[in-house]
């Protein structure tokens, strides 16, 4: 299975290069691995992360050149925007605004999360068909192992906060490496997001040990750990971890500090923004739907995460669970979801926005939905069953009694179905 295939690096210059897949070039950085033009390399977040010999590349990518042409014929076909549909007159002068790239005001933001069902399917056909014009078929897919459930915060949305009565798991360090191993080597994996509660046992010198040992596969370490020290995130870097998932969960102060108490929303852009100064590729964003939200609150939540500048949005429902201050509260719908990603493209052209797990627990077929609303990015969890089902953030998680290899071959059968290729999406 592939994630993602190698490319040969046709130009440096400085720190960026360009990576051509089957005529089609993409921006990345150079400066992670010894590389020089000419090189077939794999890019994961728009960094180089591995090379390989031109005679491994040229295995992988002539199995791949005639799927590669087929996909991208399939992307364009189903992401035609059909001008000609009459719609409500104000709704197609925000979209022939949005075409012309204007910037919307918060009144035509809130009118798109507003739109009426009939008009829905025009404005997800406007936000696919840009993702279309800015990324081609490309979509990343990365794998996701959430070690540990064990956590010091009690935020009052999370199932594994510290308060709630749940059967707790730690993974060993030997474990974590087991997994992520199997993920590279059988399941081919390029890209690896570790995730877990904020769980101090994990101090600096395992998670050095751990990210070390994974970046020797020679692939993207990626951290999801939560509110940790600037130290240990500095720490991991050097140790080669380069992105991080780290959600503000919402830009309205008084209720982060009321949903993550003890905490406040300043110190944890603070860090967000440190970890972009870093260097580390960042994947931030929110809940959608915490209790009393506005639309306005929506909309400062894609705008606040917009002027952090991630290379990734990561945002989800929020899903009230039980054993949380939290549960009971109301659910959102799949439109709502769908609305908030075409939004996010449209506020964003260049944006990738992944389809989260939260988003499948919603609804279990939004992911074609999502993908054709804006959306081109997704993980697959690959933790063992047995945690699995333990790593219970919301209720009702989608996927949990999966069998791994039976997940991917469904998520990949979607991708090929909408022509979408694993392919890495540059900078
Ligand atoms: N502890 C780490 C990472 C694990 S939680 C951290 O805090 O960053 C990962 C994400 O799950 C959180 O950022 C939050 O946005 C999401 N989450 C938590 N509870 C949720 C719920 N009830 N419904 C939907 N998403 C939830």
């Amino acid at each position: 299975m592939c994630y993602t295939i190698p490319g040969k690096l046709v130009e440096i210059k400085g720190n960026t290069g360009i990576i051509d897949y089957f005529g089609e070039k993409r921006r990345v950085l150079v400066d992670f691995v010894n590389v020089k033009v000419g090189d077939y390399v794999y890019a994961q977040g728009g960094i180089v992360i591995n090379k390989l010999s031109e005679a491994q590349a040229r295995e992988i990518l002539d199995a791949w050149e005639e799927l590669f042409f087929a996909l991208k014929e399939k992307d364009k076909k189903l992401s035609t925007f059909n001008k000609n549909i009459s719609s409500q007159h104000l709704l197609w002068d925000i979209l022939q605004k949005i075409n012309r790239n204007q910037p919307l005001s918060r009144d035509e933001m809130l009118c798109i999360l507003d739109i009426r069902r009939d008009d829905e399917r025009i404005v997800y056909d406007l936000a696919n068909n840009i993702r279309q014009r800015e990324h081609g078929n490309a979509c990343c897919v990365h794998g996701i192992i959430e070690f540990s459930n064990i956590c010091e915060s009690n935020c009052w949305y999370c199932g594994i906060r510290r308060d709630a009565d749940i059967e707790r798991y730690r993974m060993g360090i030997d474990e974590i490496i087991e997994v992520a191993n199997k993920a590279v080597d059988k399941w081919g994996f390029k890209a690896l997001v570790l995730q877990s509660g904020e769980d101090l046992w994990y101090d600096g010198d395992k998670l050095e040990y751990i990210v070390k040992i994974i970046r020797s596969k020679g692939v993207l370490v990626f951290l999801s750990i939560g509110e940790r020290d600037k130290e240990l995130y500095k720490r991991l870097y050097d140790a080669g971890a380069r992105a991080v998932l780290l959600r503000f969960e919402t830009s309205d102060k008084n209720k982060f500090s009321c949903y993550r108490p003890g905490r406040e929303l300043r110190t944890r852009i603070d860090l967000i923004k440190y970890l972009k100064q870093l260097g580390y590729i960042l994947a931030t964003g929110f809940l959608i739907g915490l209790p009393q939200e506005s639309k306005d609150v929506l909309i400062n939540n894609i705008m606040l995460t917009k002027e952090l500048a991630p290379q990734m949005y990561s945002f989800g429902p929020f899903i009230p669970t039980i054993g949380t201050p939290l549960a009971g509260k109301q659910l959102l719908t799949k439109s709502d979801i769908l609305k908030a990603i075409a939004l996010t493209r449209f506020v964003d052209k260049n944006a990738n926005i992944l389809v989260t797990t939260a988003m499948e627990t919603l609804d279990q077929d939004i992911l074609k939905d999502a993908l054709m609303a804006g959306a081109n990015s997704l993980m697959i969890n690959v933790t063992p069953l047995q945690y699995k089902r333990l790593y219970r953030i919301y209720a009702n998680r989608t996927g949990v009694e999966d069998d791994i290899e039976k997940q991917i071959r469904r998520i990949l059968d979607v991708l090929y179905s909408l022509g979408r290729a694993p392919t890495d999406l540059g900078l």
